[in-house]
């Protein structure tokens, strides 16, 4: 049962064949705002047949729409389009984004909505900058080498960054000449179909893009499954990325593959340690530690381990916990209860398998508040092989481990099934390149964390996946090559004229 709801609740449709539209059922199903468990929205509930009819307006996009024939410079101004419309609802878009995600609203304001329009704008600029390759050969054949888009694209998101996966994924497949169905996650979705609503307005063609909310388990499959579907970029766990694998296999279906990470944070004796402070308290308590990229495995030098994690301690007990609405919160919930209690039966394991609760590993005392709140939770005396070193928790609990030389901490942070990031403090650069070089992981933050750029590719290593986001390289993943070879020899080649 919900709470008594205090502000009105706002009602989102499916983007089908440019329109919003309700699910043929009708039905809708409730999002509920984690910082105070009341409902703040219904979204339209996509059936079987929902998902069908999206996937259809994709594929006659497609196969008989004027998007894939149109010029990059024509596609990039729509992607222009709709950058512009994320600037002008920045603050709607930011709350929806704190409402149904938890995350705080100095996040949603200063890092999603204007992360989502910069992306969008990337993309949108990038038509002016690629061009179609010719070869030159010794025979006297033309080689014209070309970039195709794939087809229809499914794009599958999890709720941790719904603007900016949507973003993500979006941007690219639409300026590559794709027709797109995007599914996020029901546990939040509100800020993206509003930025479906206003998509609707930008007159991008019919069938062009395609956005569904269910909240059923099987949505996904179906769409990944779907005969008329040419790719799938999908981002989530790699539990799911598994089984999103398997169903792609049917029909042999191009797959981008962004999942889970279990990330070290490697801290050496010769750091900046106030930045080392700072920037392991980004990498495990932003967003509530719910970042695939989350340095949640934080490896410290023995030298300087009693005197960072004190620190570090301190640091997590004095984050203000609140509500995510209120600007001046440092830390919100987690995105629901439910996952809220699926974090405390990881912390309640760490502690079975003899690791130390330095601090936090409960619910924070919130005065009669039904939000999914929980502390930041900091483990030391925790050993490389534990489960909690080795599983994606996806929440504010960090698992410190000391080392003694370069080459242990080299081997505790590649020792996981993971390779998503990884980060490393110290003033020696050249030592910290050496080690960056010998880590297998597709990112390497060197005194920083969480530097994403659009104009360079994010993906993962082993279990973290496969396939790149963002840049160049994410911008091919939405593509084909094709070759068109002319021959100009009068009367044709003989070998292939009269072979025969
Ligand atoms: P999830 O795997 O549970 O769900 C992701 C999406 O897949 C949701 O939209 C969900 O509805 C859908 N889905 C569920 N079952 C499906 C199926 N069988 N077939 C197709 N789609 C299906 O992940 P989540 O809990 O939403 O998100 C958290 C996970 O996402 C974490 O593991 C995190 O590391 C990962 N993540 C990775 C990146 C990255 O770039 N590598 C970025 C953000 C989050």
């Amino acid at each position: 049962m919900n709470k008594m709801t205090t502000t009105a609740v706002q009602q989102f449709d499916l983007l089908i064949e440019g329109k919003m539209n309700p699910s043929l059922s009708g039905k809708y199903f409730d999002c509920i705002n984690p910082s105070n468990g009341e409902l703040f929205a219904r979204m339209a509930d996509a059936d079987t047949v929902d998902v069908q009819i999206a996937v259809s307006a994709a594929r006659l996009g497609f196969d008989h729409g004027r998007w894939p024939q149109m010029s990059l410079r024509e596609r990039g101004e729509f992607l222009l389009k709709i950058a512009s419309l994320i600037r002008e609802n920045a603050k709607e878009l930011a709350e929806l984004e704190c409402a149904s995600s938890g995350k705080t609203i100095k996040h949603t304001t200063f890092i999603d909505v204007p992360t989502a329009a910069e992306t969008f704008e990337y993309f949108g600029h990038l038509s002016g900058k690629l061009i179609n390759e010719t070869l030159r050969n010794s025979t006297p054949v033309l080689s014209v080498v070309e970039r195709e888009p794939m087809g229809v694209v499914v794009a599958i998101i999890p709720w941790n960054y719904p603007l900016i996966m949507t973003a993500w994924k979006l941007a690219p497949a639409l300026l590559a000449g794709n027709c797109v169905v995007l599914k996020p996650s029901p546990m939040a979705c509100a800020s993206v179909m509003l930025l479906a609503k206003l998509i609707a307005q930008t007159g991008l063609p019919k069938g062009v893009l395609n956005i569904i909310t269910s909240s059923r388990p099987q949505a996904g499959q179906e769409l990944v499954s779907s005969p008329e579907v040419d790719m799938v970029s999908f981002t989530g766990s790699t539990k799911t990325g598994e089984a999103v694998m398997a169903a792609a296999s049917k029909g042999v279906k191009k797959l981008t593959l962004e999942l889970g990470g279990k990330s070290p944070n490697i801290v050496f004796a010769d750091c900046d340690m106030e930045a080392a402070l700072g920037g392991s308290m980004s990498a495990i308590f932003m967003n509530q530690g719910q970042m695939c990229t989350a340095g949640s495995r934080l490896l410290v030098e023995d030298k300087i381990y009693t005197e960072f994690v004190e620190k570090l301690v301190a640091r997590a007990k004095d984050l203000k916990i609140g509500p995510a609405d209120n600007f001046e919160t440092e830390f919100g919930p987690l995105v629901s209860v439910e996952h809220r209690d699926q974090v405390l039966k990881f912390i309640e394991k760490g502690k079975q398998e003899g690791a130390k609760l330095a601090c936090g590993g409960g619910i924070p005392d919130l005065k009669g508040s039904d939000g999914a709140y929980l502390e930041p939770t900091i483990f030391t005396n925790v050993r490389n092989n534990m489960f909690i070193a080795q599983e994606e928790i996806f929440g504010p609990v960090l698992c410190v481990i000391p080392f003694t030389s370069t080459d242990e901490a080299v081997h505790i942070a590649n020792d996981t099934k993971y390779g998503l990031a990884a980060m490393i403090w110290t003033k020696d650069l050249e030592k910290a390149n050496k080690v960056a070089r010998r880590l297998r992981c597709g990112t390497v933050w060197i005194n920083t964390y969480g530097a994403f750029l659009n104009e360079v590719p994010f993906g993962g290593y082993k279990q973290s996946g496969f396939g790149r986001e963002l840049g160049l390289s994410g911008f091919w993943e939405y593509s084909q090559i094709k070759h068109i070879a002319t021959d100009k020899t009068p009367g044709g080649r003989s070998l292939v004229t009269s072979w025969f």
